[in-house]
């Protein structure tokens, strides 16, 4: 039967790779009591889906809620694995899909670990996790992760509950709807209850985090074909490799590589994230790196030559102190100024206007009322349109504030630098953007004269 045959073919394959590779494969499978593997049936859509992303039938393990793909990818049969058009156009990677974070999700994805992990002792990973979270900030990406405690985070890592296999270290899952995937799963048992180093559970997170971002294995999309035996090449990026069954060694994607201790992320890797998420600097506006440590003095003496330890700063702690990080963006002055943001914590306040309010042009700083803006411009108005919202934020911070428009009623840089000579002389009499700063941090508490 084949069911048997392909038993056969895994305990075949198992022998053989066992000593070498231990990891994201999926021999051995465990049902646990709630999820049974069952006959593969390759009618419906989700596996309609997965096979049109390359993956070959032989790599597919169908459960009665979801499928796992190449052992540690898990794709929910509620999900949508349709290619989204969403994402920005010139994307490609050593090994990707046409699954991605849609832009109006990606500006902070938020990451918790549930109860079901130990809080101490050898089983908790949750440090791990959180560094995992900036190693992936630290390649520059669009992508911004954010570790939280709160049950609405955007990924969830929690325990297999016996699910995974002996030799599967951990299970990640793609992205869905456009959202990054939504579950981690951790084998807090694998390979039998072996005691897992810190620096392999940071590989793994890394590694997991990647395919809840839409990332492949590396070394396994060589041989992927497509429903029609066509041979799927998901590598292309200029300056990545393009052939051989393992052009990237080094590559924290790479399947089989459960064992592994964290070494930074290849070269490709970089390429890989930053092609598929390009950073773009007026994305992440309620981050101006800039601003963040000229408004905080203990900041500026901990973070001055580690901009990538200041914006991980911002979103491991201060979002949650609230500390005002943009000029265009103050999380309590955005919360308190609407009635229905009134009950939202700080991250929802970030995540609220980055993916809804600043399209709806709530007002969202002290110096920056983006309907102002526009009204008061009459170039913009006749340029983007009473609700050009999103492209005012965007001249604002390009060009506006260093050109000195008014963008509130109550603040005129260039008044300001006139009345404050002290100010003027600190920093240059047409020195608009820091006139702003310098207002925003100090003048206001201090009751300077800006208009
Ligand atoms: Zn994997």
């Amino acid at each position: 039967m084949k069911k048997t045959s392909q038993v056969l073919k895994k305990i075949i394959l198992f022998s053989i790779s066992a000593v070498l590779i231990i990891s994201c494969s999926q021999e051995n499978l465990e049902p646990n009591q709630t999820n049974q593997v069952i006959e593969l049936n390759l009618n419906g859509k989700v596996i309609q889906q997965i096979l049109n992303l390359g993956y070959k039938k032989e790599n597919i393990t169908e459960y009665s809620d979801y499928y796992v793909v190449d052992g540690d990818i898990r794709f929910d049969k509620k999900g949508d694995y349709s290619p989204n058009t969403a994402s920005p156009t010139g994307r490609t990677s050593q090994a990707h899909n046409d699954i991605f974070i849609v832009y109006n999700k990606q500006q902070v994805i938020t990451v918790r670990v549930d109860s079901s992990i130990p809080t101490t002792g050898v089983d908790n990973w949750r440090d791990q996790v959180i560094n995992a979270c900036i190693d992936w900030n630290r390649a520059n990406s669009r992508v911004r992760l954010s570790y939280t405690t709160l049950s609405s985070a955007n990924i969830t890592v929690k325990s297999d509950n016996g699910s995974l296999s002996n030799t599967t270290i951990a299970q990640g899952s793609f992205p869905s709807g456009g959202n990054a995937g939504s579950t981690i799963f951790i084998n807090l048992d694998f390979f039998n209850n072996m005691t897992v180093s810190n620096g392999t559970k940071e590989y793994n997170m890394v590694h997991e985090i990647g395919h809840n971002l839409g990332l492949r294995h590396t070394n396994w999309s060589s041989v992927d074909f497509d429903q029609f035996g066509n041979v799927i090449t998901a590598w292309g990026i200029p300056g990545t490799p393009t052939a051989g069954a393992n052009p990237d060694p080094a590559s924290v994607m790479n399947g089989g590589t459960a064992l592994f201790t964290w070494n930074d992320f290849s070269d490709n890797d970089i390429n890989a994230i930053r092609l598929m998420y390009p950073e773009d600097n007026n994305s992440n506006r309620a981050y101006d790196p800039v601003y963040y440590l000229f408004g905080y003095s203990d900041l500026s003496t901990a973070f001055n030559n580690d901009p990538a330890g200041a914006e991980d700063h911002w979103l491991t702690e201060g979002i949650y102190e609230g500390r005002v990080a943009s000029p265009i963006f103050d999380m309590d002055y955005y919360r308190t100024s609407y009635s229905d943001l009134s009950n939202m914590t700080r991250i929802q306040a970030v995540t609220h206007w980055v993916t809804q309010g600043s399209n709806e042009g709530r007002n969202s700083s002290p110096v920056f009322n983006v309907t102002y803006y526009i009204q008061n411009n009459s170039d913009l108005l006749q340029a983007f349109g009473a609700t050009g919202y999103q492209k005012a934020i965007s001249h604002y911070i390009s060009t506006g504030i260093d050109e000195g428009r008014m963008a509130c009623p109550t603040f005129n840089p260039k008044i300001y630098l006139q009345k404050n000579a002290d100010v003027a002389a600190a920093y240059g009499s047409t020195n608009y953007r820091n006139a702003l700063y310098h207002w925003l941090a100090f003048g206001r508490a201090e009751g300077r004269v800006a208009l």
